[in-house]
Formats: structure tokens, C-alpha cells, sequence
């Protein structure tokens, strides 16, 4: 199984340079892949987003390729309580299409469900949604996505009437008069966006971070507002108040461009400076000073990323932004702006192109008739045959194998047994499966729980596109085969297809899964259907929506109205609610999670290039001086983090740079280390995103063994 596997039809032939994008994060920063001599290696690139740079993560990505503890062979256990061995192609499908038929005729058909992850590319995403829809006839999917950018999706949609990251391309940044970045550490998450913040302060401007801790990103800007963990929502209405009070408003952008702007001043007039100090803990001086940068300001961006977006109030929390953006009339216009940070490579395209549990190709709406029926048409089924929606991601990983719950579950590109909320019973709950599929390129922690795991290509030996963070689809060339026994995800889903014999088409090629999401999407909010590969190649990616001739597609959204009923953006009264679960005697501290600069989502991967785990190898709680000596707890030593939903241990890493009442803990890590052991998975009512970013916790001192 653990054979090192070789690189296939360029191993002997002369080097080869591809130009492609970095497997990770949603950047997607341009790079090339060399091969020569059975050797792969990462070359800068120039491309508009990264301007030739990159971090550890993506120059290092290329180790992976051939790494030792790569899988070249599917692995089946014979029983539950037997070890996985390694199985033939055949053997494993065969187990599949056995579980899968028992699964439905037993339980039903949305007893089998498939859950899949932000990393994959669009054609990866929209096959997997007709897959399940189509050949598994299952209403039962959702993907890790739902963990990522679903609460400003959410706010999005309900405010300026569509979903898109950033609505404006980077290169706005830098031209921004005042830039309000909120809960977004990329001067780790993604290192080179940082020349365009950087250009932005060398051209006079102003950057303002809200986070709870004072990040190597805080530090650059000329304000931080230190907020409590969860009082997002009052620190924007506090700022809305103060632009109301200050005559900072864009009264002709209000009247000529929104609605509902009365039932929303009405709202923030009750957060005024020193309640609002009570409630975030950022100083009044600091709040006045912020909402006058903002202002004032000819040109602003607001910025939203993970830390008010994964609560269970996250919803709220983006639209009070939106709310303060609207108002300030900085929307549609070059550097100006509300927009979204992404997280993974592709969460925005998989939420447009189906992954989602309620939502089809296109973004279209699982649950609107026209929509229903275009994708049904194009999928050459009956309009009934289409399943609705199916439950959110939480809700189908924490009800697997309880009454009415899955029994079995194919997971693509994915490890919720580290990146789930409350993880400890996600793992419980996925054991009770009588079948879970994993295929991954590692044996992944959910993978070693699996009943049968499929090793699939990872993103150099393999076509698809990809859709960063501005809305720019990108193209990822295939640099090289894959390992010999290695299938890459469309293959494996066009043999399952076969297999339950649908009559659907399920093709491998990614460039004919593209043609049909071309199609599927005209006419939607995501329209790609102007967009080809070789377009991409030529402009450097396309921007959707994207018709016909257009050649780029659409860099700058809402210029002259937004795609709402009445073309008119929409305020949304927001009331600070306080967090789900506050500091008790028992459980006296925040905590909240994140991540690091040389580790990536649940590690999967970064875990295993050396570089990176050399820098980070290990889990570790960021406490505050003053608060660890209150407990007696020096630098290095052992403290145990107990929440209502389990223990983690791990090293005291002291710094001033966090909040006193507030612990951090990165959730890269596995095992007992597991940040999720310990988060919240109360969701939000709109977006079903748990709350990972704030829960009571208690630290206590504890010997590491
Ligand atoms: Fe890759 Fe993101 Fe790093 Fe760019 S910033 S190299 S896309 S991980």
C-alpha cells in the first residue's frame, strides 16, 4: 500500500512546466509546476492575484505529490472491528454499490448521503450534487463549505441579492481610502494578499482590524478594536450610530439605491459609544476614531472573514456590516465595497454549483420551481425526480446512523472527524454508519474510520477549475499522472454512476463535466456560461457572471443596481443577541479558534510536509500572561481546556497579544488535540454555521504526557 509512488508518463521524459494554482487556500495564487527527472517543483508566476508570491504552504505543496504516506490502493475492512487492508478496484466499488443498495432498501433512498469539501473543483462540486441527486435520487448532501463562508452567503443574499466573496477584483484594495477588516488574520491565512493592504497604507490609507487578538494582521493596521469574542454585531451598529450622529451618511446613495434604511437607524440608535465600549470592550476613543476614518473617507472596503461569520449568530453579524457599508454609500464603486474573505480554494464554487444541500447549479434554489425545472431539463430528468433539500452539514454528520439519520455516507475531499464542531460525537456518530466511503489522497483521520477508502489524485494530476476569493474562475492544468492505482474524483463517481446503473451522464473528463456546467449554470446568479478553459488561459481567469462574448466577465458587481426584486440593496435591522454561551463560574473564558500560517483546514495535508510541520507541529493555547499567572501556568507547560463538550490538553504558549478573558487554540491538529472536541455546534438559524469562534471554557493547569 505505502509503496512510493512515481509520477508516471513524465518520469523519463524531459521537464515539463505547467501553469496552475496552489491546492490550498482561496487565493489560489498562481505558481508553476516543473517536473524533471521524476522530480516536481514549485516555480513562481506571475498572475494578478499573488504578483509572483507565495507562502510555506504553496511552495512546499509539491512534496505531497510523491510522499511516502500517499494511497495507491483501496483499503476495505472486512468487518468493523477489523483492520482496513488494501482491496482491489473492483472489490471496493462492489462493496459500495452493496452498502449503498442495502442502505436504500432498507431505510430509503435519503439514507445515503455525500458529503463533500470546499477544496474541489467546480467540476467536482457539480457532479457531485447530480450524482447525489441524480444517480443516488438523495436529498442528503452538504459539504464543508457550510463551516466556512455560509453566514456572509446568507447576508449576502439577503442584502445585495447574490453571493460573490468579494463583489470587486484585489486590485480595489490599494486604492481604499479606509479598509475595516474584520476577524481576518490574512498576514498569516494568506500571506500574499498583504502587498495589496500594504500598497494601500504606502498610498496614505487607513486599515482597521477588529479581532480579538492582536494577529501579526492587527498589528499593521493603524487601528485595532480588540473586541470581545461574539459582540461583532454591536461593534458595526455602535459604528452605524456614530456615522448617523457625525453626518457621515450617503443620504442620495440611501434614497436613489436601498430600502429599509428607518428600520435599521431606529435599531443602531441604541448603540451609542460607552454602551457600546460595555458590551465589545473597545475603547469609545477608538470607536470614534475608527467611524471617523470611515467616514470621512472618499473610498472604503469593509471586510468581513471567519470571526464574526462562524457564530451562530454569524448571519446577523454580516448583514450589521453590510448595514454600515450601505449607509456609508460605499458599494458599486472602484475600492468601495462589503466583502468576504474566503477560506478554502473553492468554497465559493461549491456553493454555486451544487454542493450545498440547497442549492443547484447555477446558485439556483433547490426549493424554486423555474429553478427546479431548468436543472431538471438539463439533466434529462422529471422535474419530481429532483429531490429537495436535504439537512445542513452539522445536522447530517451529528444524526448519522440514529433513526432517520444516513446509513452510509461517501465522503469526498474531506475530514469532519477533525473539522466538525463538537468532533468527539461527529466521530461517534460517523462509527455507527454501516457504510462510510472516504476518498482522499492520505488516510485522513475520517479516512482510518472508514469502511472503504478510495485514493484519489490530488490537484496537479488533474483539470478543473476553481473560483477564488474575488469571483475569478481559474484554471488548474493537469502537470502530471497520477500514481499508478490512484483514480481521480470523476472517475470514481462516473464508475459509481455505472454501477447503480442511472441514466444519468456522469462523464470523467473535466472538460465535459464543464460544458455541461456552462449550460447548467445560463441563466443563474453564478452564470459561467460564457466562461471556457481557454478563455481562463487567456485572461487570467474570468470573473462571473459571464455571458457569451464577454471577455472577463464582471471584476465589479452592483455598479448600477443589485439583483434584488426591486434593484435595490437591503438594510436589515440587527440587535445584538448576547452569545450562546456565556462565561460562568464553571467555564469562566472565551474561547475561540483559528488558524496558522504553516498549517492548512484539518491538516490533512500540512501535517505531512515536514517544512510546515517543522515550524507548527503541534496544537498549543494562546493564554495571557497576567491570566496564566493567575493559575500558575508558565510558558510550555500543560493546561487542559474543558468545554461542555469535551477536554483537549496542550502546551501554554503566553502572549500579550490575546484578550486576558480570552484562550485561542488552532484547529489544525489531531487526536486529543482537536480544537473541534470543544466547540459549540449551536447553529445559525439562517446559515446552520456553528458557533466555532466563541464558547465558555475552562483552563486548568494539566501534565502532558
Ligand atoms: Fe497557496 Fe493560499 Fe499560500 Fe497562496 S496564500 S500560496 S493560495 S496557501
Amino acid at each position: 500500500m505505502l509503496t512510493l509512488p512515481t509520477l508516471g508518463a513524465q518520469t523519463a521524459a524531459a521537464a515539463s512546466t505547467t501553469a496552475t494554482h496552489c491546492p490550498y487556500c482561496s487565493l489560489q495564487c498562481g505558481m508553476n509546476v516543473v517536473v524533471s527527472d521524476d522530480q516536481a517543483h514549485v516555480e513562481a508566476r506571475d498572475f494578478p492575484t499573488n504578483k509572483g508570491g507565495l507562502c510555506q504552504k504553496g511552495w512546499t505543496s509539491t512534496d505531497l505529490l510523491r510522499h511516502p504516506e500517499r494511497l495507491t490502493s483501496p483499503l476495505m475492512r472486512a468487518g468493523k472491528d477489523q483492520p482496513l487492508r488494501p482491496a482491489t478496484w473492483d472489490q471496493a466499488l462492489e462493496r459500495i454499490l452493496k452498502g449503498i443498495a442495502e442502505a436504500q432498501q432498507k431505510y430509503g433512498r435519503h439514507s445515503v448521503g455525500v458529503f463533500g469539501g470546499g477544496g474541489l473543483a467546480n467540476e467536482k462540486a457539480y457532479i457531485l450534487g447530480k450524482f447525489a441527486r441524480v444517480a443516488l435520487k438523495t436529498s442528503e448532501i452538504d459539504y464543508n463549505g457550510r463551516f466556512c463562508m455560509a453566514s456572509s452567503a446568507v447576508a449576502n443574499v439577503k442584502a445585495l441579492g447574490l453571493d460573490r466573496g468579494l463583489p470587486f477584483p484585489l486590485s480595489d484594495i490599494p486604492g481604499a481610502k479606509t479598509i475595516l477588516l474584520v476577524g481576518s488574520n490574512v498576514a498569516e491565512t494568506m500571506p500574499p494578499v498583504m502587498q495589496y493592504f500594504d500598497q494601500q497604507r504606502k498610498n496614505g490609507g487607513c486599515l482597521i482590524v477588529a479581532d480579538p487578538r492582536r494577529t501579526p494582521t492587527a498589528a499593521a493596521a493603524a487601528i485595532h478594536l480588540q473586541l470581545t469574542p461574539g459582540t461583532d454585531s454591536a461593534l458595526a451598529n455602535g459604528l452605524l450610530y456614530l456615522a448617523i450622529h457625525n453626518h457621515y451618511l450617503d443620504k442620495e446613495f440611501i434614497a436613489a439605491r436601498t430600502s429599509g434604511f428607518e428600520r435599521a437607524r431606529k435599531v443602531a440608535e441604541a448603540y451609542w459609544p460607552d454602551r457600546v465600549e460595555r458590551i465589545t470592550g473597545v475603547p469609545e476613543k477608538l470607536l470614534r476614531m475608527a467611524a471617523r476614518e470611515l467616514g470621512t473617507a472618499a473610498t472604503a472596503l469593509v471586510l468581513t472573514a471567519r470571526g464574526p461569520e462562524q457564530q451562530s449568530q454569524g448571519v446577523e453579524n454580516a448583514l450589521a456590516f453590510i448595514n454600515l457599508t450601505l449607509a456609508l454609500g460605499k458599494m458599486g464603486k472602484p475600492s468601495c465595497g462589503y466583502g468576504t474573505i474566503t477560506g478554502q480554494g473553492n468554497g465559493q464554487g461549491g456553493r454555486e454549483h451544487g454542493l450545498k444541500s440547497d442549492q443547484l447549479p447555477g446558485y439556483r434554489k433547490i426549493d424554486n420551481p423555474e429553478h427546479r425545472q431548468h436543472i431538471a431539463d438539463i439533466w434529462n430528468i422529471g422535474v419530481d425526480e429532483l429531490p429537495g433539500p436535504g439537512k445542513s452539514a452539522y445536522e447530517m454528520l451529528s444524526q448519522c446512523g440514529t433513526p432517520g439519520g444516513l446509513r452510509a455516507m461517501l465522503v469526498f475531499g474531506s475530514n469532519p472527524v477533525n473539522s466538525a464542531p463538537r468532533a468527539g460525537l461527529v466521530e461517534e456518530r460517523l462509527r455507527a454508519l454501516d457504510l462510510l466511503v472516504v476518498a482522499d489522497m492520505f488516510l485522513s483521520e475520517t479516512a482510518a474510520i472508514a469502511d472503504v477508502v478510495l485514493p484519489s489524485a490530488q490537484w496537479a494530476e488533474e483539470e478543473g477549475t476553481m473560483t477564488n476569493v474575488e469571483g475569478r474562475i481559474l484554471l488548474r492544468r493537469r502537470a502530471l499522472q497520477p500514481p499508478a492505482g490512484v483514480r481521480t474524483d470523476l472517475e470514481i463517481v462516473s464508475a459509481l454512476a455505472k454501477g447503480l446503473k442511472s441514466s444519468g451522464h456522469f462523464p470523467s473528463s473535466a472538460a465535459e463535466v464543464f460544458e455541461e456546467l456552462r449550460r447548467a449554470s445560463a441563466g443563474g446568479l453564478s452564470d459561467y456560461s460564457g466562461v471556457s478553459y481557454e478563455k481562463i488561459s487567456s485572461e487570467n481567469g474570468v470573473f462571473w457572471p459571464c455571458q457569451g462574448g464577454d471577455p472577463t466577465g464582471t471584476p465589479r458587481l452592483f455598479a448600477d443596481s443589485f439583483p434584488t426584486a426591486d434593484g435595490r440593496a437591503r438594510f436589515h435591522p440587527v440587535e445584538f443577541r448576547q452569545f450562546s454561551e456565556q462565561p460562568d463560574s464553571e467555564y469562566p473564558l472565551f474561547l475561540t479558534t483559528g488558524r496558522v500560517m504553516a498549517q492548512y483546514q484539518s491538516g490533512t495535508q500540512t501535517r505531512r510536509v515536514k517544512k510546515l510541520n517543522d515550524a507548527v507541529p503541534e496544537a498549543f493555547v494562546e493564554i495571557h500572561p497576567a491570566m496564566a499567572a493567575s493559575m500558575k501556568i508558565g510558558e510550555g507547560e500543560g493546561v487542559a481546556l474543558t468545554t461542555r463538550r469535551g477536554t483537549l490538553t496542550a502546551k501554554a504558549v503566553l502572549t500579550q497579544t490575546i484578550r486576558m478573558d480570552t484562550v485561542f487554540v488552532p484547529f489544525h491538529f489531531a487526536g486529543e488535540s482537536r480544537a473541534n472536541l470543544l466547540t459549540n455546534p449551536k447553529l445559525d438559524p439562517f446559515s446552520r454555521m456553528p458557533d466555532f469562534k466563541v464558547c465558555a471554557v475552562r483552563v486548568e493547569k494539566a501534565p502532558i504526557c
